[in-house]
């Protein structure tokens, strides 16, 4: 069915259950697929809407938070006299995101200050300047390379400047360096939508079109000195601290003083250059290509970043490139869909304060609490029996388990918004002014010891993370409701549900990359040699487990991108139950709707899985996600569980039943 988002506001969040018998199809055999005995009736009775990539339990509850947040934007959007002052923040920003009128008659005239700085750029001596301050004036490392600040990787406590690669327009280096038919496809489509949006800034077609291929050549050379997703998982490989003298001969051809001056970045002594192999090639390139190209190359990378917040032929250009050809969405959401994304993802903890106040009560935030310490005390008890860790390692584990700081909904204190100018009339000035004042915000961290208080979440996020350098593990307002985390139903789907994710998110401080960083958070090795060889044949097992599996068409995991979150799943469901087990001790739980107690713990945790996504963003999945596909998130677990197969009765033999499991944690 099409057109199924209902475009309305909601005013109350729904509620659905995190254990769904309606959900199920007991014709599936559990012990052949297990995903599809506990959610085939869900994929049933939920297509992919039109204007998603995906849709699954998460996305799902991640819509009626948007809807909600919507009637929140619509009610703080009224210029009434009793605003507050977050709802006059968050009420104008949607205001004039939801004034299509304006951004309309606006046009492609947001960019004509920085297009008239390219025009006027002489040399590329006048390079660093110009970049100094429009990397201020957008998000992410698209325009020739990223600056920021993050972690010392040495010691934690501090915040260093960080120089990273970055230049591209395709979501990973891979889409240039690929061979096969598909790849080669996809760069021929991507090359004439840069020529599309070179003439819509009125460029035209031959000069656009040879315009396109400058930048398609300069972003493959970048590309390939870029490193890999698999080896960016090794912090190792990305840490290269050095002086400010010894940055700028990596690069003699760009100077970092102006940079710095126009960023506003006066005192970084030292920095981190995450990738030196990619400046040397930048520093190669900047003396071989004349200034021409490189006003192309920044030209398509303005226009690329600001197009969302331009008139509605920029937007759809955007649109038809990277949602319909890249992830296969067949329609843009709703303007109110985006203008709500608009305002979580600059305003956040404006729109998340409200939020909070609305849906999260302290009850829900004692019961997560109560529920990660159990999920602690069980992976406690797990480390000490660990058979194959030495008593060293496993002091140190053991540190590092009780380091780790839990942050349970939103934070304690919120980022004031005040200093912005938000006009209710000038949409793409608001988008660059927020951009501004969170880039000035996060350089303003260089050199100064690390706010441990800070969240990289939204409240109303669906989602969840561990943070390796603050030793922390991360729960959204969001992510804690029904039907991930329902406090109207048994123990069982609780624990694995939402007390899975906890353990997940727990188990990242232990995998493959967590694990080289201690309990302050630092990049050291605390594992015997032994220790670290035996951890790496169980991570191997599991490389290999999820390296058979198929994502689409010919397209195999890579168990080697997948291995964090892989481990991480498997340890998190174990741990879950081990909580579960523990908290119910001496109950005497009983079978519901035909299941047993055991048998509702993991169909409570295979439907937060439920779902599917479009055969396009498998696609770009398989390049550029750290997650494994929904399927097999739950069916790679529960076949390494011989917990599982007891509670199915599944026999060796059947696919639930691996005949030498993984296990790491
Ligand atoms: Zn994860």
């Amino acid at each position: 069915m099409l057109g199924q988002t209902k475009d309305t506001p909601l005013f109350a969040l729904p509620y659905s259950p995190s254990l769904d018998i309606s959900s199920m199809d007991r014709s599936v055999d559990p012990c052949t697929d297990f995903f599809r005995y506990s959610c085939g009736a869900w994929l049933k009775k939920n297509p992919i809407p039109p204007d998603q990539a995906r849709w699954d339990v998460y996305s799902k509850l991640e819509q009626d938070n948007q809807r909600f947040l919507w009637g929140i934007l619509e009610q703080a959007s009224k210029p009434t006299e009793n605003r507050s002052l977050v709802e006059r923040e968050i009420g104008d920003f949607f205001y004039a995101c939801m004034d299509e009128s304006a951004v309309e008659k606006a046009g492609a005239s947001p960019l004509k200050a920085a297009l008239g700085e390219i025009a006027a750029l002489k040399s590329v001596r006048d390079l660093p300047a110009f970049l100094g301050r429009q990397h201020l004036n957008i998000t992410g490392n698209h325009m020739l390379f990223g600056f920021g600040s993050n972690q010392d990787f040495a010691d934690s406590t501090q915040v260093i400047a960080f120089a990273t690669a970055g230049g591209l327009g395709l979501p990973d280096r891979d889409y240039y360096t690929k061979t096969d038919a598909k790849s080669q496809e996809t760069r021929q489509k991507y090359v004439e939508h840069v020529q599309k949006m070179l003439e819509l800034l009125g460029d035209q077609p031959p000069a656009a079109k040879a315009g396109a291929q400058t930048v398609m050549d300069i972003e493959s050379a970048l590309a390939k000195v870029s490193l890999t997703r698999v080896e960016r998982r090794d912090p190792y490989k990305l840490f290269h601290k050095i002086t400010r003298p010894d940055f700028q001969a990596l690069t003699p051809a760009f100077q970092w003083e102006p940079y710095f001056k126009a960023s506003g970045l006066l005192n970084t002594a030292v920095l981190n250059v995450t990738e030196p192999a990619f400046f040397k090639e930048l520093q190669s390139m900047l003396q071989s290509r004349n200034i021409a190209d490189w006003k192309t190359y920044l030209r398509w990378h303005l226009v690329h970043a600001k197009a969302p917040y331009l008139s509605s032929q920029f937007v759809a250009a955007n649109f038809d490139f990277y949602n319909k050809y890249l992830f296969g969405l067949q329609e843009m959401p709703p303007r109110w869909k985006r203008c709500v994304r608009r305002v979580d993802g600059q305003l956040g903890e404006a729109l998340g304060q409200v939020f909070v106040q609305k849906t999260f009560g302290p009850d829900t935030k004692q019961r997560a609490q109560a529920m990660t310490k159990e999920i602690e005390a069980a992976m406690q008890s797990e480390i000490g029996q660990l058979p194959w860790m030495g008593d060293e390692t496993k002091k140190r584990a053991l540190e590092k388990l009780h380091s780790i700081i839990n942050k349970i909904g939103y934070p304690d204190k919120w980022r004031d918004y005040s200093s912005i100018k938000i006009s209710r009339d000038d949409y793409a000035g608001n988008v660059e002014r927020a951009t501004i004042f969170e880039s000035r915000r996060e350089l303003a961290k260089i050199g100064k010891p690390v706010d441990k208080t800070e969240w990289q979440m939204t409240p109303p996020t669906v989602n969840a993370y561990y943070d390796p350098q603050m030793n922390d593990i991360n729960f959204p307002a969001g992510v804690l409701q029904p039907p991930l985390f329902d406090s109207k139903i048994d123990d069982a789907p609780n624990y694995g549900d939402t007390g899975a994710t906890i353990g997940h998110e727990l188990t990242h401080g232990f995998d493959d990359e967590g694990r080289q960083f201690d309990a302050q958070g630092n990049l050291k090795d605390w594992w015997t040699k032994n220790d670290a060889e035996e951890f790496q044949k169980r991570a191997d097992c599991i490389s290999e487990q999820y390296s058979s599996y198929i994502i689409v068409d010919d397209i195999r995991i890579n168990g080697k991108l997948t291995l964090g979150e892989d481990v991480a799943d498997l340890g998190g469901t174990f741990l879950a139950y081990l909580a579960w087990k523990s908290a119910t001790k001496g109950q005497n739980l009983q079978p519901a709707d035909g299941l047993t107690p055991d048998q509702r713990f993991f169909v409570g945790m295979a439907q937060w899985a439920c779902g599917d996504e479009r055969p396009e963003t498998k696609r770009a999945n398989a390049i550029t996600n750290p997650h494994s596909p929904l399927e097999y998130r739950i069916n790679g677990v529960v076949s390494n569980m011989p917990e599982f197969g007891q509670a199915f009765a599944c026999r060796v033999g059947q696919p639930m039943v691996r005949p030498k499991p993984c296990k790491v944690w």
